[in-house]
């Protein structure tokens, strides 16, 4: 079969670049290893009710915010966003005492302002730089070249910028305090604290229903305009002749896929194995790829609750037993951190379901590696079990009658990502950025092979939001910069 472009993986990276290169009018065909569309956005349902696996809220979606024009472009914005409450969508449980973050900076800096009334100079400061640093998000487009390299966004690192402008350590760890979605510690670059702080300040968005339901409706636009998505379609070679990538195996040569280009939003790591043997492939460029770290996996218990017995929230709770937010994902801090997100009910005032995060290392799972899904044994069900004990007890702590409220309890691990995604060691944001090893860290979206290219969070941003600006340079190599530029309106 052939096509202008194959897109191996069908997570959001993957769906993105097949939606903007059928619209630029090429037979594009999306290649899915699992039974269903979506990678991280998966949900999956039990007892009528929807849980998410990965992706659980977004930052910027109101016009004029960063995320606002891209979700216009893709056609997500009819979809059922639920803004969360402004003047609270996180707050921060800092050993028993709460922190709100309220939309728009103004408003951020002053509710902050009034538990820490000495440090509003330096909250606006800490403001400035997040509002300067979200400004530059679209640069690349704008004919002002932003490179990740060089940018002293990129060589600062987030821990030194805190510590420079913030002088209260309590507030550092408050201002930190929402970075479950990133792996805080001293390699995270700066730029990628900002961009995602950035733009959940602007605004804070749940959707009702799943996340599922981004992957659902950009394969409908894909196969509307005349892209193939096919599921159960694992790639497992890349056939490369003089030079370029001719054909994609699939299932060990159950079929196969021919296209003029080709893009893997699967981890690098994967795409490398697929080119074994390969010339064009240096064993530095391997290495590379091999030795960049991966960020944390995260523990997910997801809690099933009785009807009308847990209020719904309509914001985040981050809830630390801990001051050192830096190395929280160290086993020392097990038990110590926990997001807290709650499923938007389809009616009433209570919720059905909750989910408890908390970052989990690939030590913890790496023994159980190779045995399928469902048949792991009892060890691992009880590393399980305790696990979410710890999490139950965390969030009760906080949320009166949880526990006499679960109905049941499912939980996933790194292994669960790992085995679903084909993410390297389960890490939940793909490659750790390190602001010292950017060479290392942050990959561009070309490869070695000149009709191969990268997409997703593992290149050089991850989340919605950097998953989306990397499918536009991912594009960019095979429509050109301008026409990405004109589409999107940049
Ligand atoms: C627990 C968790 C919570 C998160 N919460 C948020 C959040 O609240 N907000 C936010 O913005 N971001 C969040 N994220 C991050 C966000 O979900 C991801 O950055 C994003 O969805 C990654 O998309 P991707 O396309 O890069 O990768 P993936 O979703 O991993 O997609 C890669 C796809 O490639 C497929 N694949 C791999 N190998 C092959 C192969 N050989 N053949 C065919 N297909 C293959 C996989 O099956 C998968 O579908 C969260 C992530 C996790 C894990």
């Amino acid at each position: 079969m052939k096509h202008d472009v194959v897109i191996i993986g069908g997570g959001l990276g993957g769906l993105l670049c097949a939606y903007i290169l059928a619209k630029s009018g090429r037979h594009v065909c999306v290649l899915e290893q699992n039974q269903a569309i979506g990678g991280c956005l998966q949900s999956f349902k039990r007892n009528n009710l929807t849980f998410d696996t990965g992706f659980h809220y977004i930052g910027g979606l109101e016009e004029g915010q960063s995320l606002h024009n891209l979700f216009r472009y893709f056609n997500l914005l009819h979809l059922p966003w639920q803004k969360l409450d402004t003047d609270c969508f996180d707050e921060i449980i800092l050993q028993g005492k709460k922190y709100q973050f309220a939309n728009g900076h103004e408003r951020f800096v002053e509710t902050l302002s009034q538990a820490f009334p000495h440090q509003k100079e330096n909250l606006q400061q800490y403001s400035r730089k997040l509002q300067e640093i979200g400004s530059s998000l679209f640069d690349n487009f704008k004919g002002k070249a932003f490179d990740f390299y060089e940018s002293p966004y990129f060589t600062q690192s987030a821990k030194e910028f805190l510590d420079t402008t913030i002088d209260d350590e309590n507030l550092k760890c408050v201002l930190a305090g929402a970075s479950l979605k990133m792996q805080l510690d001293e390699h995270l670059p700066l730029y990628i604290y900002a961009q995602i702080n950035n733009s959940f300040i602007e605004s804070a968005w749940r959707i009702k229903g799943g996340g599922m339901q981004i992957a659902e409706s950009l394969v409908n636009d894909i196969r509307k305009m005349g892209g193939d998505v096919f599921c159960k379609q694992k790639v497992t070679q890349l056939v490369e002749e003089n030079g370029v990538v001719k054909r994609a195996i699939v299932n060990h040569g159950e079929a196969d896929f021919e296209a003029d280009f080709f893009i893997s939003d699967a981890h690098p790591a994967r795409t490398n194995e697929w080119l074994e043997g390969s010339k064009s492939i240096r064993n530095i460029y391997r290495n590379r790829i091999k030795n960049a770290p991966n960020s944390f996996g995260i523990f997910t218990t997801h809690l099933q609750l009785k009807e009308g017995r847990i209020p719904y929230r309509n914001c985040n709770h981050y809830i630390y037993e801990t001051n050192d937010l830096w190395h929280i994902s160290e086993s020392r801090n097990e038990g110590k951190s926990l997001l807290v997100n709650y499923q938007v009910p389809q009616t009433g005032e209570y919720t059905r379901n909750i989910d408890l995060l908390t970052p989990m290392s690939w030590e913890e799972v790496k023994q159980w590696e190779g045995t399928a899904i469902g048949q792991r044994g009892d060890d691992y069900q009880t590393l399980k079990k305790e696990k979410a004990a710890l999490c139950i007890a965390l969030a009760a702590k906080h949320i009166p009658g949880i526990e006499e409220a679960i109905e049941k309890v499912y939980t996933s691990t790194p292994l669960t990502y790992h085995d679903y995604t084909g993410t390297q060691c389960g890490a939940a944001y793909g490659i750790q950025k390190d602001h010292n090893r950017l060479l290392q860290t942050i990959l561009p979206t070309q490869t070695p092979i000149k009709n191969l290219f990268q997409t997703g969070q593992n290149i050089n941003l991850h989340g919605i939001l950097g998953v989306s600006i990397t499918a536009l340079l991912s594009c960019a190599e095979i429509t050109g910069m301008d026409w990405i530029k004109g589409e999107i309106g940049f």
